[in-house]
């Protein structure tokens, strides 16, 4: 073995460095003081708990590694200012002791001495800056044990994560075997999480690359305190799989189902059986004010479903249909939004009710949750009088007869705006931004004209019938 035990040459610090030895018990590997910071860090092959203690005359701190051998003789080595000498020796078979000695005419303040184990195998010891001895730091007769915390666990590190070459696994790998994580669906980013706790992203790891037309829309790592988050988001059409741990040191995450086609790109609308909506009746000679009213804006996006598809995105582009619709056959229209602002209830409603509006209808999309893309269709709602019911019941019509969505029927339920408005008025849920289904259709702005057109044929005929 070579001697590796000599000061590095730098005044201040003082420090040594054993190479590998075969043993059995735990091997103090190294040692650094630095006078300058009076600090000691030292590491051992495994982990340790050290004992620490200050005793007096002189003044010496002992910090004591259990179960560790060290496998040379006595180390002496000649401190520098109020550090007499800092000594390391075996006291007793697996008992390794380091020895900090001071001056004979100073002291340290035990509360002050701080011992931490960045991970069970490193170890800081901080002591104050030495003071001298006078009457009131005299230290005390008996030796203060000082209390040293349980090291920080070790994180796991994340070394990689990839998409299978099939594209059909997102494929987390770690320097060990990940036993504890969690998975879920985070609604506020509407991404699907996976968060190990404990761990650590690899220095330059970063998300991987995605295939255009894949499974993923995005992958996103991201380290969350000590929480490694990998966030993905699927494409329309495809659903998360389970995750499993089908390797040691492997977490993998299964995409179920084939992406439709792109968001961006216009859907072939299932046309071909639906009646056409060109024939939309006039109302000139009914001299009736409409208020559509469409849901949230501007910091509230509503619902956030399947391929990153705003409610609020989708519930103005078919309202600004509607209003036009409306218009074009006679009608006055309100709109309590025209672009992506957030508007509470109170306005929505005193727009209407100021201007004596004969109608409202307020334009929504409905969630249930990610996991739920079986979950498809439209409903409509009023609240108590039989003309809300009517209302929404004509829209519900033309909806269903316009497209070939679900019926979740016409309900009656306590919303603000049904509530606080003095008109027949009536709330329509144009489809799941969450459903399978529905999702598709409301992301395909063909089918965006289509509903917005069934719904204006719905109030339309309501004025026709009832007003
Ligand atoms: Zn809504």
């Amino acid at each position: 073995m070579k001697n590796d035990w000599l000061p590095s040459g730098l005044l201040s610090i003082l420090s040594g460095l054993c190479l590998a030895i075969p043993a059995n018990a735990t091997q103090l590997q190294s040692w650094q003081f630095n006078e300058t910071q009076n600090q000691l860090t030292f590491s051992t092959d495994e982990p340790v708990q050290p004992r620490v203690q200050l005793v007096g005359d002189p003044t010496r701190l002992i910090i004591d590694l259990p179960g560790t051998s060290f496998q040379r003789s006595r180390i002496r080595e000649s401190g520098e200012g109020s550090i007499r000498r800092i000594e390391i020796r075996e006291l007793e078979d697996d008992l390794t002791r380091i020895t900090i000695e001071l001056e004979d005419d100073y002291t340290i303040d035990p509360q002050q001495v701080r011992v931490q184990g960045s991970n069970p195998t490193t170890w800081v010891v901080q002591l104050p800056t030495p003071q001298r001895i006078t009457r009131r730091t005299r230290p005390s007769e008996s030796d203060v044990v000082i209390s040293v915390p349980a090291p920080e666990a070790e994180l796991t590190r994340i070394d990689a994560v990839e998409l299978s070459e099939d594209g059909r696994q997102v494929v987390i790998r770690a320097n060990r075997a990940i036993t504890d994580y969690s998975s879920g669906w985070d609604r506020s980013t509407a991404t699907y999480q996976i968060r190990i706790p404990e761990a650590q992203l690899a220095a330059g790891l970063s998300s991987p690359t995605l295939p255009a037309n894949g499974s993923l829309l995005q992958l996103r790592l991201r380290q969350d305190d000590q929480t490694v988050v990998v966030a993905v988001q699927p494409a329309a059409g495809v659903q998360i799989g389970p995750v499993s741990a089908p390797e040691q040191q492997a977490l993998t995450l299964t995409l179920v189902g084939r992406p439709l086609r792109r968001l961006t790109q216009p859907a072939t609308p299932p046309v071909s059986t639906l009646p056409d909506l060109d024939n939309l009746p006039n109302v000139a000679d009914r001299r009736v004010l409409i208020t559509i009213d469409p849901g949230h804006g501007g910091r509230d996006p509503g619902a956030v479903g399947i391929g990153n598809i705003y409610e609020k995105e989708i519930v103005l582009d078919i309202s600004l249909q509607v209003a036009e619709l409306l218009e074009r056959q006679g009608a006055r229209v309100l709109l309590t939004r025209r672009d992506d602002r957030e508007i509470d209830l109170e306005p929505r409603v005193q727009v209407a009710n100021r201007a004596n509006a004969n109608i409202f209808v307020s334009i929504h999309a409905n969630a249930i949750s990610m996991s739920r893309p079986d979950v498809n269709g439209v409903e409509t709602y009023y609240y108590s009088s039989v003309a809300g019911r009517t209302l929404a019941e004509a829209i519900q019509n033309s909806m269903l007869e316009a497209t070939n969505m679900n019926n979740r029927g016409v309900k009656e339920a306590r919303f603000y705006v049904l509530r606080r408005t003095r008109m027949p008025a009536a709330l329509v849920e144009v489809g799941f931004v969450t459903g399978r289904e529905d999702a598709a259709l409301l992301a395909d702005p063909a089918f965006r004209q289509r509903m917005a057109a069934a719904i204006a044929r719905g109030i339309l005929q309501y004025v026709v019938q009832h007003l």
